[in-house]
């Protein structure tokens, strides 16, 4: 993290912005249902703090970002960020001016015209390939938007896109207040964590986290496996592991991971017992210490929760990525529940706990946690870049000195 240290934050007073024109990235790619409904709008609501700064300190605001993954060739209704101004006006209690594209003269005439304090939202900057394809041309198009450049997308900072990345060469820039608390968060389990040292990995696939699971090995003093992936362990282990998912090309990385762990004295604990049942679909779901043949593994069992949470009850810093069953079902939830209440009880005695984007966060969101960690990171691909010590490119261009 040291080569960020060059970065500004948007309330620096050397950042005068008075009456001028302040691109800002924000991260509004929320989950949504069927109908377009927003389902979270954590996203938005994280934003506001820096929104709310730049109003105070009369700046025009145009904000742009992303949503889903549209094909990048034009308008698709169901990726237009129209809902989320909505919201957006909503929990800002103020106007926000919907514009039908993020390019071209008539987008930048309509934010000359803005006056201080007033927002404005520009639409999905994916529905332009060149976002993705060609950031630094269609980067020094968006900054006709603007007179500064604030990034406060952290969940967008491992791309190198032209709203990340590009535009930051051609305006003075700075990392907005978001950034800063991500930033904040996991800074200290970067560099020197509080120890006992506990991480909890889980989710579905091994290969996703290759570089956090080797990344967390030279950090942690224990490493828990939990969620899909455990079975690519146990596989590795010589265990029954019969129709869970494995991942069998990765049955050597496995092996590489007990071997170093072994060699820094690392705890790496795996489960003893599992909740099993013959598909997700299976309402007959059951606990056994050995997965029967024809039986899949969909979360951990009892004995596995009271040693995985007595192993926290002693740690000083907790990092959870990935959710320790199919947490979304509720006989496959007590698991990942049970780690979430850990982790509270763990902050509540003043243990660093941060929890990583994307799945986890939505886990201690269902199970009413969210008030009881110190960090929920907004960004899940970025958080755990971030962990697995990769420089990630959003930060790397804020870092980077202002355009002459
Ligand atoms: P990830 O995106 O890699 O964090 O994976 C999250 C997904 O992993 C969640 O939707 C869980 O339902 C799923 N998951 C967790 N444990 C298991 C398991 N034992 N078998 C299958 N899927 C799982």
């Amino acid at each position: 993290m040291g080569s960020f240290d060059t970065i500004r934050y948007v309330d620096d007073p050397k950042f005068a912005v008075e009456g001028k024109r302040v691109l800002v990235r924000v991260d509004f790619n929320v989950p949504m249902d069927n109908n377009g409904m927003i389902t979270s709008d954590v996203r938005i609501r994280e934003a506001l703090s820096t929104i709310k700064l730049l109003q105070k300190r009369k700046a025009k605001v145009v904000l742009m970002s992303h949503l889903g993954r549209p094909t990048g060739v034009g308008q698709e209704p169901r990726f237009s960020l129209k809902t989320v101004a909505v919201r957006l006006a909503e929990l800002l209690k103020s106007d926000v001016q919907m514009m039908s594209d993020c390019v071209g003269d008539y987008i930048k005439s309509r934010s000359i015209d803005l006056k201080s304090g007033e927002v404005m939202m520009l639409e999905n900057v994916r529905f332009h390939v060149r976002e993705t394809k060609h950031p630094d041309d269609f980067g020094k198009d968006l900054a006709r938007n603007g007179d500064f450049f604030v990034n406060d997308a952290f969940g967008s900072c491992h791309r190198a896109h032209g709203s990340v990345t590009g535009v930051a060469k051609y305006l003075p820039h700075a990392a907005g207040l978001l950034i800063r608390k991500e930033l904040e968060a996991f800074g200290p389990l970067l560099n020197n964590p509080p120890r006992p040292y506990v991480a909890i990995l889980g989710g579905a696939k091994v290969s996703d986290k290759l570089g956090v699971i080797d990344a967390m090995l030279d950090r942690v003093n224990t490493l828990m496996i939990g969620g899909a992936m455990a079975y690519t362990f146990l596989k590795t282990a010589d265990r029954p592991v019969g129709k869970s998912l494995v991942e069998d090309d990765q049955l050597k990385f496995a092996h590489n991971m007990f071997v170093k762990a072994a060699e820094e004295h690392i705890s790496l604990m795996l489960p003893d017992d599992h909740v099993v049942a013959a598909n997700m679909d299976d309402e007959s779901a059951k606990v056994v210490d050995k997965i029967p043949d024809g039986m899949a593994a969909f979360d951990i069992g009892p004995k596995t929760i009271t040693k995985y949470v007595k192993a926290i009850s002693t740690a000083k810093a907790v990092m959870l990525a990935g959710p320790l069953g199919v947490f979304e079902r509720e006989r496959f939830a007590n698991g990942t529940r049970a780690i979430c209440q850990a982790l509270a009880d763990a902050h509540k005695r003043g243990a660093l706990v941060v929890v990583g984007g994307g799945d986890s966060a939505a886990a201690v969101e269902k199970f009413g946690f969210v008030k009881n960690v110190t960090h929920i990171s907004t960004g899940g691909g970025a958080s755990l870049e971030l962990l697995e010590g990769k420089e990630l490119p959003g930060l790397v261009a804020l870092a980077a000195p202002d355009p002459k």
